[in-house]
């Protein structure tokens, strides 16, 4: 079956912000709950749908690239949200969004309603690190790899940190994974579930723990990580490389590599958004007279010529000359800022002529009406 847009699972706009997706992922929850669904496989599937989705969405380097890129850019996490994922790991995944404020009917399926402190216990840790792009490649996207010293999942045990992959029951909880308390509430007595912290949530402890990972499943390890940074992409923009993180104790499901984008400011462009911005200087006869001018462009040097009688302070585009747009929605454009230079110095023949023009009628200002204009354009530049 085709996947839907994830817009149209939330039912939002392309444009919603944090908060509206986040608002419409916790009524579509409510609605899907599987609590008022029971035995509803419908409803449990838009449920895990609407999860879907708010994972994707609610993440910014995701989002981007689900915009750019469809599904398919976001692929791997989708992944997550196979068939046989539990419900319950969705909560505890997205349990921080409905905080305390969703009230004492559902605290037992969100442990303590604390949200955010609880993590699914057999994720892995996320993994940050930065990376520094080049204009060019902030210009036309990259492929990036990295080497990263990370927990891997144990290759003698296969992650299982048992050594002949034999399992004792958890004591601890006999075997559900859960601890369950019930504790008194204003609104009365409520049952508490929590992770087993014994064996955390899988209900079985190792019999005899693997000699390489003492146990543990995971090993720290250098590996080296591909991923793509889409075109447009900013300074202090984040992505997701979903799985790419820490290896969970004992198998389950990794962390995510977050990777922080920072910009090599370029030489002679200046980014303003998706347009970049240069300042020309020509001299004086130049923007009398008229003149070709050279250059620098994402594509390399180019041409463009200085109509006769340019004034200072002229902006010239040059449309679609700029970075793309991170999300798809269009390219923009090279803004170059004509500035006329004038000598500090200057030798007596030099002098001479320009005395001439100084009293000539045809030098004194008289500007019209777009060279006033000129100063707007400016001030609208800063
Ligand atoms: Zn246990
Ligand atoms: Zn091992």
């Amino acid at each position: 079956m085709a996947k839907r847009d994830y817009y149209e699972v939330l039912g939002v706009q392309k444009n919603a912000t944090d908060e509206e997706i986040k608002k419409a992922y916790r009524q579509k929850a409510i609605q899907y709950h599987p609590d008022k669904n029971p035995g509803n496989k419908e409803a449990e599937e838009k449920f895990k749908e609407a999860a879907e989705a708010y994972d994707t969405l609610s993440d910014a380097g995701k989002r981007s690239r689900y915009d750019q890129y469809g599904h398919a850019g976001v692929e791997n996490g989708a992944g997550n949200y196979g068939a046989d994922m539990d419900i319950n790991d969705i909560f505890s995944r997205f349990g921080d969004i409905f905080g305390g404020g969703f009230g004492g009917a559902f605290s037992s399926i969100f442990g303590d309603g604390s949200g955010s402190s609880q993590q699914y216990a057999n994720r892995g840790s996320n993994m940050r690190i930065r990376i520094k792009l080049t204009l060019d490649e902030i210009v036309k996207g990259a492929d990036k790899k990295v080497k990263l010293n990370r927990f891997v999942a144990c290759s003698h045990c296969n992650g299982s940190g048992a050594k002949d992959g034999k399992y004792n029951v958890c004591r601890s909880c006999n075997g559900s994974g859960k601890i369950v308390r019930t504790v008194r509430t204003m609104l009365g007595q409520m049952q508490q579930v929590s992770v087993c912290s014994a064996c955390h949530g899988q209900g079985k402890t190792v019999a005899t723990p693997c000699s390489h990972c003492h146990g543990e499943g995971i090993v720290k390890q250098e590996s080296e990580i591909s991923f793509k940074v889409p075109a447009g992409i900013g300074e202090g923009m984040q992505l997701t490389v979903s799985g790419k993180g820490n290896a969970a104790r004992h198998g389950g499901i990794n962390g995510d590599l977050l990777v922080m984008i920072e910009e090599i400011p370029d030489r002679e462009l200046i980014r303003d958004g998706n347009d970049l911005l240069y300042t020309l200087f020509i001299n004086i006869p130049q923007a009398a007279l008229g003149c070709t001018a050279e250059i620098p462009t994402v594509e390399g040097k180019a041409k463009i010529k200085i109509a006769q009688g340019t004034q200072s302070g002229k902006i010239l585009r040059l449309k679609g000359k700029g970075i793309p747009d991170v999300n798809g929605y269009g390219i923009g454009d090279l803004l170059v800022y004509v500035s006329v230079w004038i000598p500090k110095k200057l030798s007596k023949d030099e002098e001479k002529i320009l005395k001439k023009l100084e009293e000539s009628e045809n030098f004194k200002p008289n500007p019209c009406s777009e060279d006033k204009s000129i100063f707007e354009q400016a001030r609208s530049m800063n």
